[in-house]
């Protein structure tokens, strides 16, 4: 199927992370999801293994990239496009599908991180409770 997805983890609106894939784009609410259970922000090696756990893309098209690397690809991808290209250009803007000029996708998922996280206030009140 020819529906493509963009799934992005942003940090109080930054991206920390993306998801990129031309085909099964309609997992990306499931990765959306799994992204949210974890609560960190995955790296692009553990995000691609995430997608592909959700059965986001194949592995010709899926592609996860964070501030630093960029994984997957396989085939079939003009590697000028993913290095120092598109894919790299336009990483701060969450929503952004960069397997096109156009930048859009017919599944855009974007889970927010507030920053900071803190749990240190909810737990120490847990404590109180339990005595
Ligand atoms: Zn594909």
């Amino acid at each position: 199927m020819g529906t493509q997805a963009v799934v992005s983890v942003t940090v109080g609106g930054r991206t920390a992370a993306k998801v990129v894939c031309g085909c099964n784009g309609m997992n990306a609410g499931r990765l959306a999801e799994a992204v949210r259970k974890l609560k960190v922000i995955p790296s692009s090696g553990e995000f691609f293994e995430m997608a592909r756990d959700c059965d986001l893309g194949c592995g010709d098209c899926l592609v996860a990239m964070d501030a630093e690397m960029i994984v997957g690809g396989g085939g079939g991808l003009d590697p000028d496009d993913l290095d120092g290209g598109r894919y790299r250009a336009t990483f701060d803007d969450p929503r952004f599908n960069p397997r096109w000029a156009r930048g859009t996708a017919d599944h855009v998922e974007v889970v927010d991180f507030p920053i900071p996280v803190e749990p240190a206030e909810d737990l120490a009140a847990l404590a109180e409770e339990m005595g």
